[in-house]
């Protein structure tokens, strides 16, 4: 029988990783009213914003507002935020953010596109950024980006992706996501990297970060989840691309996962209809379409109940 687990925790990082490519901004209101229908959705989860400095990333420039006005959060719902630097734990502590997430790329040449400074350059600055964290009581995770693939040096070496993973281990970072945000992840290669690093750093727990650029997202989620992978990223509609990469396209849709693992048994404690209602909602606002299979077929669950009526 197929190896899988019974429960699945995502994150909705749309309202980041998706609203940042977008030309059509949200005001902050509706962000807010987005991100209390992900709450209310049952979002274990959920990435609200960025503190990219404002001039770079202006459609994240009122993150800090966004958790100022969030107000009390149910148990259990954990809010994060991106940060480049130790700036941006500063900006955490002021706005009341618990929860920032560092991102490094395994590729030289993104990392130098991205954050404008080598791999090296940004694992010397993560110590910085723990400590303050630490002594302000704010959790901190690590992302890599390109574990996999990157468009300008191919297939990531697997050593490369080990260094970076033991700098974090090294300042204190515990909490890693493996981030295909080139889409260029292919199942087998999955399955092997995440039984790799499961096997060899057993203190750390994972985050998957697929982008569906290539089709193949839901069957890496499903070679992550078959190696022992419970936690992944997803974002409403489709959202999301990368200004860095060429051709990006959005991150797996969550409608199309949750209704995926609904399928399957697979518990995710999302409701997946409120999350397609989001989406339409936020189709509006934006201007155009999603990239969602399931919002434009609907459930195949619904379709007997509709066949059978008539
Ligand atoms: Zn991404």
């Amino acid at each position: 029988m197929m190896n899988l687990p019974s429960k699945v925790k995502i994150c909705e990082v749309g309202l980041r990783d998706g609203l940042q490519n977008e030309k059509v901004i949200p005001t902050t209101e509706q962000k807010l009213e987005i991100l209390r229908g992900f709450i209310d959705a049952g979002y274990p989860v959920i990435e609200v914003g960025s503190f990219m400095h404002p001039k770079k990333v202006p459609q994240m420039a009122d993150t800090d507002e966004i958790f100022k006005k969030i107000g009390t959060l149910p148990a259990g719902v954990e809010l994060r935020a991106l940060i480049p630097n130790v700036r941006g734990v500063q900006r955490a502590v002021d706005c009341g953010c618990k929860k920032v997430k560092l991102n490094v790329s395994a590729s030289r040449m993104h990392n130098l596109k991205n954050l404008n400074r080598t791999p090296e350059e940004s694992v010397a600055g993560f110590a910085d950024c723990v400590e303050m964290a630490n002594k302000n009581n704010i959790a901190i995770s690590g992302s890599i980006s390109m574990p996999f693939a990157s468009p300008w040096e191919g297939r990531t070496p697997v050593e490369d992706v080990d260094a970076i993973i033991e700098a974090y281990l090294k300042v204190g970072i515990n909490e890693i996501s493996l981030s295909d945000a080139s889409g260029q992840a292919v199942p087998n290669q999955v399955y092997e990297l995440c039984r790799h690093v499961l096997e060899k750093y057993k203190d750390a727990t994972w985050w998957l970060h697929f982008h569906n650029t290539r089709g193949a997202a839901a069957a890496n989620i499903l070679a992550a989840m078959q190696a022992g992978m419970t936690q992944f990223d997803a974002s409403f509609g489709g959202l999301g691309g990368c200004p860095f990469v060429p051709g990006a396209a959005g991150n797996v849709s969550s409608e199309d996962v949750i209704n995926m693992l609904d399928e399957m048994g697979i518990e995710t404690g999302i409701d997946v209809l409120k999350v397609m209602n989001l989406s339409r909602k936020v189709s509006e606002i934006l201007g155009h379409g999603m990239d969602s299979y399931v919002l434009r077929a609907g459930r195949s669950c619904d379709l007997i109940a509709k066949n059978s009526e008539e």
